[in-house]
């Protein structure tokens, strides 16, 4: 990698340091160059269910790949087991990556490994990646802001540590506060949750979006209203990792879905927001 970027100043991933790095959503052309120019040094990386398989083929030749997470039915490893291994890699003086798939400090836990790295006297670096809740939408043609639609949006954690719908989340306070509402691991509760923002005062008419596998070549999306989502999500063949978007922007993939685009379809609709002037215009 390094011979291919245009400067000699990347970061040197040192013996003993355990750099945090996202790996975005799943496309290996989401990762960010610090996150290549880490896989092109690391001896051992530690990677988690998350993370594309192709990602890992960027790796630098005789790295030591760890899985992290759950497979083959077997319980997940603890967060403390991982977070004490990667203590372990570096006190063996090994150059370790931690790959966590999206952003390491979006609902991936990455706070709580980069502390205990810390707390142990670990060097870190942390790499940002691209988040599912950002970048997963992109790729279904849908902007997670947009100006005719809203001044802020949520990002929402469908289950809490227990896996429970979370219980302590103020649904009315998220369903007034925000047009957009962008749920990660919703797809199980996602009745619960459609119904406590119906509750709240949401329409039940208002357009959502599901999107499963973003960016990897098995995305597929859904496209419902809050009071068909839970349904729909069932009637679908969508399995996770899926991301819920909730608001009027879901609407803007009529015009932007530029994934079927490319592969030759029209756009269904060149104005989904009634705007009824060219956009440039305004
Ligand atoms: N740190 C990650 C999120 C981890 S939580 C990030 O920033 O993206 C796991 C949840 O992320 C999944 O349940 C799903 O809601 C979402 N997610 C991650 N990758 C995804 C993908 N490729 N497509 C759709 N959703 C994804």
């Amino acid at each position: 990698m390094t011979e291919t970027l245009p400067s000699a100043d990347w970061p040197t991933l040192d013996p003993g340091w355990v750099w945090l790095c996202g790996a975005g959503p799943g496309d290996p052309g989401l990762l960010t160059l610090h996150a290549l120019n880490a896989l092109r040094q690391a001896e051992v990386i530690v990677y988690d269910a998350l993370v594309e398989a192709r990602i890992l083929d960027w790796a630098r030749p005789g790295a030591v790949t760890e899985y992290a997470g759950k497979r083959g039915g077997k319980p997940s490893a603890t967060q403390r087991d991982i977070s004490l291994r990667l203590v372990e890699l570096s006190r063996a003086g090994k150059r370790v990556l931690r790959l966590k798939g999206g952003d390491p400090f979006v609902f991936g836990r990455g706070g709580e490994e980069a502390q205990t790295l810390v707390q142990h006297g670990v060097p870190i670096r942390v790499i940002p990646g691209i988040s599912a809740g950002i970048g997963g939408l992109a790729y279904a043609g849908i902007p997670v802001t947009h100006r005719d639609v809203n001044q802020s949006v949520t990002f929402v954690t469908g289950h809490d540590q227990s896996g429970n719908t979370p219980g302590s989340f103020n649904w009315r306070a998220i369903a007034e506060g925000s047009q957009v509402i962008v749920i990660y691991m919703g797809m199980k509760h996602a009745e619960r949750i459609a119904g406590a923002l119906m509750a709240a005062g949401r329409s039940a008419d208002e357009p959502c979006a599901v999107i499963a596998r973003a960016s990897t070549p098995d995305q597929r999306e859904l496209e419902t209203t809050l009071k068909q989502l839970a349904a729909d999500i069932a009637a679908s063949d969508l399995v996770p990792p899926a991301i819920i978007c909730v608001g009027r922007t879901v609407l803007m993939r009529q015009v932007l879905d530029w994934v079927s685009m490319a592969e030759g379809a029209a756009p269904r609709n060149l104005d989904p927001l009634g705007r009824g002037r060219p956009a440039e215009s305004a």
